[in-house]
C-alpha cells in the first residue's frame, strides 16, 4: 500500500514578476517501508519537496494523501497531529534543542504527542542505547560531535515510532566515517520496516536506497528501482484520538510549565533584567499605597485625639493669624452660655498660658492648660498613676495638676512615687494628682512640657484673666456638625456683635485630610502603575527578541508535533512565570524597604494591606498575560518551514 501518494503537485514562491515556479507536476507514491532517494543538483527543489513530504509546507496546488488521509483542508494543528503520528525528521544540522540535553532532546515529540513522563524517558533512553548512545544521555548537543548529534535527533525521529523517516542530506555535515554509520543505521532501520525517505546530491549516499529518484528543476526526470521493496505493509497505526482529553491537556500544562521554568533558567541574565522591571514596578507600588495609607492613618489618629464632635472656637480670624493671641474675647460666660444651646452637649472652656516651673533647683519652661474636667473624656486622653481632675476641682478652683511624662522626666528624673508632691508654676503651687499616658507626637512637637490644672484655677491663681483661648463645645450625638457649627457662629456673633472668633470643626479637617491624602495617593499610585506598565512593555520587548532568537526552537518544536496552542502556551506560560516571580520578590522587596523604615522613621509605620499585594500579584501576572500574548502568538503563528530554514 502506498504510504504517500502525491497528485499534481506545484509549489510557486513570492508572487506576481517574482514568482518562482520551485515544483512542477510532481506525481509520486511511495510504498510503505521502502528506501527512497531524491536526488538532484543543488537548488533542483529536492528541500521544496521534502518540506512538503514533511507537512512542515503546503504545496500551491495538487492533493497529498498520507497513510490515506487527505491533506486537503487541514489546519496547522492537524498537521501537526500527522507530523507527530507518521513522521520522523532527521536534518542535515541536526537541529537539537541547545538546552536540552540528549535524552531530554529525544523525549520532545512524544511530550507533544502526550506520552506520560516516565514512559517516555524509559522509551528514550531504550532508543539511545540501541543507537550507542547509552552512554550519553545527559549530555548536551555541544559536547556531542557531530556524528553523535546525528544520532540524537534519529532517536528523537523514531520517538514516536518514526513510520515515514525523511532525511534532508543527513550525512552533509559529516566527516565520512560518522557518514557511513549514518547510513548504515538508516538501513536497518529500513529493515525493521520503516520507510525511508531521503533527500542527497550524493549518488554513493542514493545508491543505498531500494528506489532513486531523479529531480532536475522541479520536475521529476527519472525514477528507478534498483532493488525490491521487501517490507510492504497494508497497515498503518491507528489514528489516535487522545489529544483532547482533559488529561492531556493537564499534562500538555505541566510540561509547558516545566519547560519555561527551563527556558528562564537558561537565560538567567536576560530573565533577571526582565524582571527588575516587574520588581521595581510592583515595589513601588505596594510601598506608595503602604506609605499613603499609613501617613494617613497617622493623621486620622492625630485628629481623633482633638476629640469627635466637637468644635473647636478660638478667639482670632483663624489659623495663621498672627495677632490672634491679642485677641482677648471669648470668655467663660460664652462658653457656659453654649452649654446651654439645645443642640450642645457640653462646653469646656480652656486657657493656654506658658510659664516658668520649677522643683527644688531645676527650673524650665512649661506650658499649662486650663480645661474643664471633660477635656480627658473628649480628648481620650489617659492617666497612667492617679487621676484627672473632675467636676468638684474645676467648681472650687483647686490648685491640682496633671503633668504629663516630659514634665516628669524633666522635674522627677530619679523619683518614682510623685502623686502629691508640689511643684511650683509662675510661683503658684501645685498639687501633682495624676500623670499622664504618653502621648503621641500630634501636630506638636513632642518634648513640650505639658501640664493641665482645672481653668478655674488657671485663670483665677495664674492668670488672673477672664478670657480663654479656647472653648471646645462637644456637639449631641444626632446633631448635623455643619449645622451646629453654623448656629454656634450665629450665636457668638450675635453675643459679641462681630465675628471676632473662628471655628474648627474635627469633622471636616479629617474629611479635607482624608480627601487630600487620598488624592495624593491615587497620584503617587498612577506614577507607580506607570513604572508598573513600562515594566511590562519591558517582558514584551524581551519576549519579542526571545521570540526572533528562539524561532529555531519554535520551528524544531513544531516538526516534532508542537501545535500553535502548545507554542503559545510555552511563551504564554514563560512572561507570567517571569511576572509572577517579579512580582513575588518586588513583595518581599517591599517588606523589607517597611523594615528599614520602620527602623528609621518613628513617627509612624507603612500600612500593608493584603488588598494592595494581592493586587500588586494579580497585576503582574495580568502584565504577563497582556504583554506577553503577542509574543507568544507571534511565536505559535510560525510557520515551521519559515522557522527552520532561518
Ligand atoms: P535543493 O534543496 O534542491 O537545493 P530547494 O528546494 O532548497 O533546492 O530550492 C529550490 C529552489 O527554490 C531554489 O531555486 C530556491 O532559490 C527556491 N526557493 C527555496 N525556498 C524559497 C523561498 N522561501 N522563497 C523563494 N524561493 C525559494
Ligand atoms: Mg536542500
Amino acid at each position: 500500500m502506498n504510504i504517500i501518494e502525491l497528485r499534481n503537485i506545484n509549489k510557486i514562491y513570492g508572487s506576481g514578476n517574482n514568482q518562482v515556479h520551485v515544483l512542477k507536476d510532481i506525481n509520486l507514491d511511495i510504498e510503505s517501508g521502502d528506501f527512497v532517494a531524491i536526488i538532484g543538483q543543488s537548488g533542483s527543489g529536492k528541500s521544496t519537496l521534502m518540506n512538503i513530504l514533511g507537512c512542515l509546507d503546503t504545496a500551491s496546488s495538487g492533493d497529498y494523501k498520507i497513510a490515506g488521509e487527505d491533506l486537503a483542508g487541514m489546519s496547522p494543528d492537524d498537521l501537526a497531529t500527522l507530523r507527530s503520528k507518521y513522521l520522523g525528521f532527521i536534518f542535515q544540522r541536526y537541529n537539537l534543542l541547545a538546552t536540552l540535553n540528549a535524552e531530554e532532546n529525544v523525549e520532545l515529540p512524544a511530550i507533544y504527542s502526550g506520552l506520560k513522563s516516565q514512559e517516555r524517558k524509559e522509551r528514550a533512553d531504550q532508543i539511545l542505547s540501541n543507537l550507542e548512545l547509552g552512554n550519553r544521555i545527559d549530555h548536551f548537543p555541544s559536547e556531542l560531535s557531530g556524528g553523535q548529534q546525528q544520532r540524537v535527533s534519529i532517536a528523537r525521529a523514531l520517538m514516536n515510532g518514526g513510520e515515514i523517516i525523511l532525511a534532508d542530506e543527513p550525512t552533509g555535515a559529516l566527516d565520512s566515517k560518522s557518514g557511513l554509520n549514518v547510513m548504515a543505521i538508516l538501513q536497518q532501520l529500513n529493515d525493521q520496516g520503516h520507510t525511508i525517505i531521503l533527500v542527497t546530491h550524493d549518488q554513493n549516499i542514493a545508491n543505498y536506497a531500494n528506489r532513486i529518484i531523479e529531480i532536475k528543476d522541479g520536475a521529476i526526470i527519472s525514477d528507478i528501482r534498483k532493488a525490491p521493496n521487501k517490507n510492504k505493509k497494508e497497515e498503518f497505526p491507528p489514528k489516535d484520538n487522545s489529544r483532547n482529553t482533559f488529561a492531556y491537556l493537564k499534562d500538555q500544562f505541566f510540561e509547558a510549565f516545566r519547560m519555561s521554568i527551563q527556558a528562564i533558567k537558561t537565560h538567567k541574565l536576560r530573565s533577571g533584567l526582565t524582571m527588575l522591571g516587574i520588581i521595581i514596578g510592583i515595589a513601588s507600588v505596594v510601598s506608595v499605597v503602604a506609605l499613603g495609607k499609613g501617613s494617613q492613618e497617622k493623621i486620622l489618629e492625630d485628629i481623633n485625639s482633638l476629640g469627635t464632635n466637637t468644635i473647636v472656637v478660638m478667639p482670632g480670624k483663624g489659623f495663621g493669624d498672627r495677632n490672634s493671641s491679642k485677641y482677648k474675647t471669648l470668655t467663660v460666660n460664652d462658653a457656659e452660655l453654649l452649654a446651654r444651646q439645645s443642640y450642645v452637649d457640653s462646653t469646656t472652656p480652656a486657657v493656654r498660658t506658658s510659664g516658668t516651673l520649677t522643683r527644688e533647683n531645676i527650673s524650665v519652661t512649661g506650658q499649662l492648660n486650663g480645661v474643664g474636667d471633660q477635656y480627658f473624656d473628649v480628648t481620650g486622653l489617659k492617666p497612667e498613676a492617679g487621676r484627672f481632675f473632675n467636676k468638684e476641682d474645676v467648681k472650687s478652683g483647686s490648685a491640682v495638676v496633671v503633668i504629663d511624662q516630659n514634665t516628669k522626666e524633666k522635674l522627677f528624673p530619679n523619683t518614682t512615687d510623685i502623686l502629691g508632691k508640689t511643684i511650683i508654676f509662675n510661683r503658684q503651687p501645685l498639687k501633682i494628682i495624676g500623670i499622664s499616658q504618653k502621648q503621641n507626637a500630634s501636630f506638636g512637637t513632642t518634648d513640650t512640657l505639658t501640664m493641665w490644672s482645672p481653668y478655674t484655677a488657671v485663670m483665677n491663681r495664674i492668670t488672673g484673666d477672664r478670657n480663654i483661648s479656647s472653648i471646645t463645645v462637644k456637639v449631641k450625638d444626632n446633631v448635623s456638625m455643619t449645622a451646629a457649627e453654623k448656629n454656634v457662629i450665629r450665636f457668638l456673633t450675635a453675643k459679641h456683635g462681630k465675628e471676632d472668633f473662628f471655628t474648627v470643626n474635627t469633622d471636616s479637617i479629617r474629611q479635607t485630610i482624608e480627601s487630600t491624602t487620598n488624592t495624593m495617593r491615587l497620584l503617587i499610585s498612577c506614577i507607580a502603575l506607570i513604572s508598573l506598565v513600562v515594566g511590562g512593555i519591558g517582558v514584551m520587548n524581551i519576549m519579542l527578541v526571545s521570540v526572533t532568537e528562539r524561532t529555531r526552537e519554535i520551528g524544531i518544536r513544531m516538526a516534532v508535533g508542537a501545535r500553535r496552542n502548545s507554542v503559545l502556551q510555552q511563551f504564554l506560560i514563560e512572561a507570567v512565570l517571569i511576572c509572577l516571580i517579579g512580582g513575588f520578590i518586588g513583595v518581599l522587596f517591599v517588606f523589607g524597604i517597611g523594615f528599614l523604615f520602620s527602623m528609621f522613621v518613628q513617627a509612624f509605620t507603612m500600612s500593608y494591606s493584603a488588598t494592595s499585594v494581592i493586587l500588586a500579584i494579580s497585576c503582574s501576572t495580568l502584565i504577563g498575560v497582556i504583554f506577553g500574548y503577542i509574543p507568544a502568538r507571534n511565536a505559535s503563528l510560525l510557520n515551521p518551514v519559515d522557522a527552520l530554514c532561518d
